[in-house]
């Protein structure tokens, strides 16, 4: 019998994710389709790395081109890609400076070097004493020192000992944030909804907050933008929605085009002068490829379409979704195309409503415990997006219809 390669990953690969059991070999638009020709809808994007969807052509011609050319130098010399890039991210971020990177924990870990350098150098902090302000719930990726201030156990557990410096809030508490200020904070680094923990929306006016007390504070607001940014919300950024403009972005995700990992760091002089040649770096990091394809994603942004069409959808999402609240859901939290669904946990996991959807043709990603995240390329035509909402619906009724004790098994049959 011929091994499959769903076999191999499993004999041979590490096993620290637990994908549905699909295997995907073709991608076009919002639209994937398996080894044996079944057509899924793409409900997760990659966790909107995939905001233009799979291939989108102008993002595939652009990687194409640069492929002919040049695809790495190293930052130890000069390309003609590196400068655009910075220089369009810059502007679109309204600031003017930006740092490259590659993965977006990668990016975070970079965010957080430079506001410990500026809290010393700029602020004046003691060196080695400089603390970072962080929201309970919070993801921000998966190295050792973000993972440090991670309240999820099972990110965190084992790989102690800790990073120090970092102190922890409630996420959406503008008193607690207030109250865990003192000359230590560098700053304070939140994500403007938070994506991982099930799109969780900050109460109206947090951000303004947030950044009203950084200022009080002269600590750095870092947003962490990497998920909820480059158009996912209907704006360009999160923070837009309250007219919030931190000191610095964390970018990745999208900004590769589901192409190329890239990330970036974005943020004014004063800030990101701190770093000096040696202090910090990447060997992919900016590579020709990565910012060929990051500067054909600017040119998608800067035309608004990718945030109207986010904008537009998000009356579809609402439509399907709030209906089924008191049916099998109990809470529904949507921003842009953009959703959190959480499934009555009496029904069964976030895990089991994945599974039913893709039994039906539509993949999504459960979050934690009930709850699961809908993020569909922006490019998604309205009538998928409908189609896609009537499975979720009959999905919730088939887990609705489950004896009771059934609904602790579950698998695609
Ligand atoms: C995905 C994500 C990260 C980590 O990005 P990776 O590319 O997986 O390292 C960090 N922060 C937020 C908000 C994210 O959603």
């Amino acid at each position: 019998m011929n091994v499959t390669p769903i076999q191999l990953e499993d004999v041979h690969g590490a096993h620290n994710y637990h994908p549905l059991p699909v295997m995907v070999t073709h991608g076009e638009g919002a639209w994937l389709s398996d080894d044996e020709g079944h057509r899924y809808l793409d409900f997760l994007a990659a966790y909107s790395a995939l905001n233009f969807g799979h291939r989108h052509p102008a993002l595939v011609a652009a990687a194409r081109e640069q492929l002919d050319r040049l695809t790495l130098t190293s930052r130890a010399f000069h390309h003609d890609q590196l400068g655009p890039f910075c220089a369009e991210l810059s502007a679109l971020a309204g600031k003017e400076v930006v740092l490259p990177m590659n993965s977006g924990t990668e990016a975070v870990e970079t965010a957080l070097k430079v506001a410990r350098r500026w809290g010393h150098e700029v602020k004046g902090i003691p060196d080695g004493t400089a603390s970072v302000i962080v929201m309970g719930g919070n993801f921000h990726g998966r190295t050792i020192s973000v993972v440090s201030f991670s309240d999820d156990h099972v990110a965190k557990a084992h790989y102690g000992p800790y990073t120090p410096g970092f102190r922890s809030v409630p996420y959406g508490d503008a008193e607690a944030l207030a109250a865990a200020f003192d000359d230590t904070t560098a700053a304070v680094l939140v994500e403007p909804v938070q994506g991982e923990a099930g799109v969780i929306l900050p109460p109206p006016g947090y951000l303004a907050e947030v950044r009203r007390l950084c200022v009080a504070h002269d600590a750095l607001m870092v947003a962490d933008e990497i998920q909820s940014g480059l158009g996912r919300t209907g704006r360009t950024f999160a923070c837009d929605h309250e007219s919030v403009v931190p000191d610095v972005y964390v970018l990745g995700k999208a900004l590769g085009g589901g192409i190329v990992p890239l990330s970036a760091v974005v943020a004014d002089r004063d800030v990101l002068g701190v770093l000096t040649p040696g202090s910090h770096g990447s060997t992919f990091g900016g590579n020709p490829l990565a910012t060929a394809v990051g500067r054909e994603v600017i040119r998608l942004l800067e035309t608004g379409e990718p945030q109207r069409r986010a904008a537009a959808l998000e009356g579809t999402l609402r439509a399907g979704l709030e209906p089924l609240v008191g049916r099998g859901v109990v809470g529904v939290r949507v921003r842009g195309l953009w959703a959190g669904v959480d499934l009555d946990p009496a029904l069964g996991t976030g895990r089991d409503l994945c599974e039913a959807l893709a039994r039906r043709g539509v993949l999504a990603k459960d979050t934690h415990g009930s709850s699961m995240r809908i993020s569909p390329p922006l490019t998604i035509e309205e009538q998928d997006l409908a189609w896609g909402l009537e499975q979720l619906a009959d999905a919730v009724e088939e887990l609705a219809a489950r004896p009771p004790l059934s609904r602790t098994q579950s698998g695609l049959a």
